[in-house]
């Protein structure tokens, strides 16, 4: 229906501002449903007589805003009076903010416009249709500037003037109804502690990293200002930071009405711990009127998890508080730099531990819909979805445009949607075709311009890449991507013998360019030169690397009577490192699950009880309260790594938490009977964690596994739900396989 509507724009451009477009109307008859549908080009806020519609924010959420938005739907019937206004308030946001990598501006649209339909149905069972025209009129508003990067100001003294009747807008795309949860306003925060700095600023600490903003009450002066900077850690010194957030000047300013303010923004967020008072009209700072508003994606909650260890559940504090501030309405790298983009590998690598804290089904049927429709038509995905740069300033890295293929097969597995998996086939067919022809050589992918092991420490603590060779990660991934189309296509009932051709002919010809005598060649040559950054040049040309055997192992490039082999090598590695891991976003997902399937858990568990540099329990020990992005965001010195891509709330690392769910608790689907209707269970504890408890509401029903030592022995307690067969293995090697209900072991 509101499809039938007209976009409609402002007859003076808004620029920076946020504008109102308004209508009155009136109900003429008994009134059985009223419903409000509505969209924009930017972020829009809807109003009725003045009240806020609804209780999500930032609609209509990011999309491919040139292929498709989404439109949301409100029952209205309780707001309507006989006499009503409509208003709805429409700020740049994502569509036409300065926004990605190159903080390009005005890259969905040149300006804000508006689609909006109320639809009165009355008793006598008429319709009567109120649709966006010309005849809707345009009004400044007390935002007077947003951007989603730089911050917005509310100025409640700002006049409201009529800018004139809204003019058609030439937007053209395809309106779709909402597809996943809406983002909402979740948790608030009272400030923790009011700081006075070294520097003397006024520094509040809300103790929690988040994303979303500051809503401040207060009563000040006509026109006294407030102006607030967000930061996520303080220096070494104490005082406030936030180079790392580099363009994103994260700067609200309110400017108050003289009675009693509520500020906030509307058409941004930010990401934070720390917020600097950089204005404030008194003295005396009234802690009582600031809150932190946390938003993100209102998915349900599906799993928790607890042990015996303080440090691991800090961890997966962390783990789950990068999710929420990475999961608001696309899942992103960061939410405080100039970023926060939807980066493809991110996504994937960090799928499988976001669908243990949280049902996140609609949430990437949503944005996988985006990525199909941004898929080049040589099969290309680049490096984030939305898009927000011409594609000519795009890369197309392994590992990241994996993700059409990865999260595909891992949402069937975790939710057994079928239907899904068919629409994702041809995506993951034409991702394949892509890598097949991106080189020289058919079933290498040699070159490029990838990520590689992004951030990996085995080539200095400030390279890139990292040291495992680009050319073997890029080939690794096609013959995994491609093993992946294979059991896609199996379990759809399609003819897949062009790809199992394909898969051996990839995986030889890795095992000849790559391998020799069963392990990786320790150089490979370059196929183009390494970058230069930070002073040192990325080593990105070996094979034999943590990640380098890693994906051999994981990815099934081995022969069988070479794993051993291989695995000792690794563990080797490890040990020789003082045991400690090397790896960057492409090894550490699958290092821990690579060594206890191959005999090493001991040596995984200290991996995962290493306090040192690089390891997830340095962030814990060093204060964080999220994940960060690099393994030392914060050295030991107290400095930080860089301004460069240093962010402190970014979820990859936390794809731990996959080991810990799947190994430490031991619960793991089995991909011939997904959505856990068959689960295989199978704790691996270890006596430094005392116990560990997993409750994971899966599709099945719930699912929980609870050890603890007592004594000598270990006692299992097993909950399965109705219908749900469990394939179970206990350490000792005992076997069982249980049905639905509670039960105990001991050994
Ligand atoms: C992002 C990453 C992303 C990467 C690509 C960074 O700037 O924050 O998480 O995957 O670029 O290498």
């Amino acid at each position: 229906m509101i499809r039938q509507a007209k976009w409609i724009t402002s007859p003076r451009d808004a620029g920076e501002a946020a504008f109102t477009y308004s209508k009155r109307f009136s109900v003429k008859g008994e009134l059985k449903r009223a419903t409000l549908y509505a969209s924009a080009m930017g972020i829009y806020v809807p109003r009725l007589n003045g009240k806020v519609v609804g209780d999500n924010v930032l609609a209509p959420g990011w999309t491919s805003y040139k292929k498709r938005i989404q439109y949301q739907t409100y029952d209205i019937t309780s707001l309507v009076t006989g006499d009503d206004l409509l208003e709805i308030s429409v700020g740049q946001g994502w569509a036409i903010s300065h926004m990605g990598f190159f903080c390009q501006n005005h890259f969905f649209a040149d300006y804000t416009s508006v689609i909006t339909a109320i639809e009165l149905e009355y008793a006598d069972g008429t319709v009567e249709h109120i649709l966006s025209d010309e005849s809707f009129e345009v009004y400044t508003s007390e935002v007077t500037y947003t951007e989603m990067y730089f911050g917005e100001t509310v100025d409640k003294t700002a006049p409201v003037e009529l800018v004139g009747n809204a003019v058609l807008s030439d937007v053209e795309t395809e309106l779709i109804p909402q597809i996943n949860e809406p983002v909402r306003e979740l948790i608030r925060l009272s400030p923790a502690e009011l700081i006075i700095t070294p520097k003397g600023e006024r520094v509040i600490d809300f103790g929690q990293n988040m994303a979303g903003y500051v809503e401040l009450k207060i009563k000040a002066p006509r026109g006294s200002r407030i102006v607030i900077h967000h930061g996520e850690v303080l220096d070494s010194e104490g005082n406030f930071y936030n180079d790392n957030y580099r363009n994103a000047k994260s700067e609200n300013t309110f400017v108050c009405s003289g009675g009693d303010d509520v500020f906030k923004p509307s058409y941004c967020f930010q990401g934070f711990r720390y917020i600097r008072l950089t204005e404030y009209p008194f003295e005396e700072v009234d802690l009582n009127g600031f809150a932190g508003v946390v938003i993100y994606t209102d998915m349900k909650r599906t799993g928790r998890f607890v042990c015996g260890e303080p440090k691991l559940n800090q961890l997966y504090h962390n783990i789950v508080w990068s999710q929420r501030g990475n999961y608001i309405d696309i899942p992103t790298d960061c939410p405080q730099r100039d970023e926060r983009l939807g980066w493809t590998a991110d996504a994937q690598i960090f799928f499988r531990a976001g669908a243990f804290n949280y049902d996140i089904e609609k949430f990437f049927v949503k944005w996988l819909g985006d990525v199909a429709l941004e898929q080049g038509k040589d099969g290309s995905i680049i490096g984030y979805v939305p898009n927000a740069v011409v594609r000519e300033d795009a890369r197309v890295s392994a590992g990241w445009g994996d993700a059409a293929c990865i999260i595909p097969w891992d949402m069937y597995v975790l939710y057994g949607n079928k239907e899904l998996l068919r629409e994702c086939f041809p995506m993951m067919k034409k991702w394949v075709g892509y890598m097949r022809s991106a080189g020289e050589r058919e079933f290498l992918w040699l070159g490029g311009n990838h990520y590689g092991d992004w951030l990996a420490m085995d080539s200095g603590e400030d390279s890139y890449l990292g040291a495992t060779s680009t050319d073997l990660i890029a080939t690794a991934y096609f013959a995994y991507s491609t093993s992946l189309v294979i059991k896609a296509g199996e379990v759809l009932g399609e003819d897949v013998s062009e790809y199992r051709e394909l898969y051996a002919n990839v995986r030889q010809a890795f095992r000849e360019y790559f391998m020799e005598n069963g392990m990786p060649k320790k150089d490979i040559p370059f196929t183009a030169p390494p970058p230069k950054r930070h002073g040192s040049y990325d080593t990105c040309g070996h094979g034999i690397t943590q990640t380098g055997l890693t994906l051999i192992l994981q990815f099934g490039l081995c022969e069988e009577n070479e794993r051993e082999a291989l695995a000792a090598h690794l563990a080797k590695m490890i040990r020789d490192n003082g045991m400690k891991m090397s790896t960057g976003f492409i090894g550490t997902p699958y290092l821990l699950h690579c060594l206890s399937d191959h005999g090493y858990t001991d040596i995984a568990y200290e991996l995962l009880f290493q306090e040192g540099n690089p390891s997830w329990l340095y962030a814990v020990c060093h204060g964080a309260t999220t994940t960060w992005e690099h393994w030392n965001s914060l050295k030991e010195d107290g400095s930080f790594w860089d301004i460069d891509c240093n962010s402190f709330n970014h979820y990859a690392y936390g794809a731990v938490l996959d080991w810990i769910i799947r190994v430490t608790c031991g619960i793991k689907p089995v991909e011939s009977d997904p959505a856990y209707h068959t689960v295989e269970i199978a704790p691996k504890p270890d006596r430094r964690l005392g116990f560990a408890e997993a409750e994971y509401m899966t599709r099945s029903g719930r699912i929980r596994v609870h050890w603890y030592y007592k004594g000598e022995k270990v006692y299992y307690e097993l909950d399965i739900p109705e219908d749900v067969t469990c394939r179970l293995t206990l350490p000792s090697g005992y076997k069982q396989t249980l049905v639905g209900g509670s039960h105990c072991f001991a050994e």
